[in-house]
């Protein structure tokens, strides 16, 4: 088939290169000049089989009111109260212990190994040199943090993942230089989460996909994709394509003048920062990834360099200014709970980047309603997790093959009416 991928971060890459693979002709259209330019560019890394990170699947316990008053507490700036955003934020909060919720949280967990799986499985076959480190560690307060990621503990031990919880000693055994714990503290230890470098990941995916024969359009916008006679886009350049097949993996929504969907996608953007330093001595750096649960920081240890991440700012419009008081917070955490480990001389990077999130934490991954046109974006908090496996679960889809995990969940049509 003669298809065409809007978008070239890791969920557009990854999608060309299973696509090519099974012998399509590919051809990826993306406005800006470089691949991996917006969410995939700065991320946290964290390639998690759990669904613990900040802001994943609302899988809280407690009544629908505990969890919205979590949730609204994890975003950072004070605008987020408009009618929009709390209709929003209720829907999103009420997915947390609801039936329905425990089986996303457990379709996002299913999911998320078949990605770790793949992304593996492409790593040892290109030999790729990837950036990465084992473990994650979330660090809780105490017993009633603990009480909140039950039920994701719950799932992880039902599919013999490992995990254990850990006190502040055994806590301080994994990770020597974290300072700030005291014996009160919790945490849990998920060994088969890992850090790994997603842009590199992207970068590397590109060149093998090119080497396939996928062409990328780098400066190319699209601006509008019409499903009539046969999908065609639109590109800023003035080209009219017609195509077997278009495939949206831009993470965010396209708006309605560039594709009238006939669906109502529930999405929220939710941006974050993320601070980028040297590591000046090893020693004095976390090993892996460690999550602070009470402020949703986590830092990675992403190949020669310490990374931040946090922040949570609901549907900001998006020519704000950069919150300076949240970028502070980041530097202050890395020094605080790895004094000595960052190398300021040598600078530092600081990134805001955008996700989106469907109400109940999931992508939407398959048809969107339109003939020929498909979508696969909204990856929330772990894209760079779910990006091979949702390109696997389009493709199957798009071949009309059985599906490595069932897709109804993930369905855009999910959210139809
Ligand atoms: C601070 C932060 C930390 C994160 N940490 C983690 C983590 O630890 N683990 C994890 O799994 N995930 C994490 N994520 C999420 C992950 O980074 C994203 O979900 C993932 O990168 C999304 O990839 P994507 O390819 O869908 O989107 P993007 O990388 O945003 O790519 C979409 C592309 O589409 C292009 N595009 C848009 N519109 C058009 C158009 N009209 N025409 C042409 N091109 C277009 C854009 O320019 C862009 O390049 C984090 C995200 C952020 C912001």
């Amino acid at each position: 088939m003669k298809i065409a991928i809007v978008g070239a971060g890791v969920v557009g890459i990854a999608t060309a290169y299973e696509l090519s693979g099974q012998g399509n002709d590919v051809t990826v259209f993306e406005k800006n000049s470089a691949a991996g330019e917006a969410a995939s560019f700065a991320n946290a890394g964290i390639h998690s089989n759990s669904c613990t990170l900040p802001l994943s699947i609302a899988a809280l316990r407690g009544n629908h009111l505990t969890r919205l008053i979590q949730a609204t507490r994890s975003l950072s700036t004070a605008h987020w109260y408009s009618p929009v955003n709390l209709r929003w934020l209720w829907a999103y909060s009420g997915a947390g212990s609801t039936a329905r919720g425990e089986r996303c949280l457990q379709h996002g967990q299913q999911m998320a190994r078949l990605g770790m799986e793949i992304t593996d499985a492409l790593i040892s076959r290109g030999q790729w040199e990837v950036e990465q480190s084992a473990g994650q560690l979330i660090v809780l307060g105490g017993e009633t943090d603990l009480e909140r990621y039950s039920l994701a503990l719950e799932l992880l031990k039902a599919s013999e993942q490992p995990f254990r919880v850990l006190d502040g000693a055994e806590l301080q055994g994994l990770e020597p230089s974290l300072q700030g714990i005291d014996k009160l503290h919790k945490a849990i230890h998920i060994p088969g989460d890992r850090i790994m470098n997603c842009r590199q990941f992207a970068l590397l995916a590109k060149q093998e996909a090119q080497k396939d024969g996928v062409e990328f359009h780098f400066d190319t916008e699209v601006l509008a994709i019409e499903s009539q006679s046969g999908p065609l886009l639109r590109t800023a350049r003035g080209d009219v394509l017609g195509f077997d097949q278009i495939i949206v993996c831009t993470e965010a929504p396209l708006p309605q003048d560039i594709l009238r969907l006939r669906l109502n996608l529930p999405l929220a953007r939710i941006d974050s920062y993320a601070v980028s330093v040297g590591i000046r001595e090893p020693l004095n750096a976390p090993r892996s990834a460690v999550q602070d649960h009470a402020s949703g920081i986590t830092i990675s240890r992403i190949g020669k360099r310490l990374r931040a991440c946090g922040g949570a700012e609901l549907n900001r419009p998006t020519n704000a200014a950069h919150d300076k008081r949240m970028i502070g917070k980041l530097f202050r955490t890395l020094d605080q709970r790895f004094p000595g480990a960052a190398n300021y001389a040598g600078g530092t990077q600081v990134w805001r980047g955008s996700r989106t999130f469907t109400t109940d934490g999931l992508p939407v991954v398959g048809p969107s309603g339109l003939p020929g046109v498909w979508l696969n974006l909204a990856h929330g908090a772990y894209g760079w997790t779910l990006a091979t496996a949702s390109a696997r679960l389009l493709s199957q889809q798009l071949g009309g093959k059985p599906t490595s995990v069932p897709c109804e969940l993930i369905s855009p049509l999910r959210f139809k009416g």
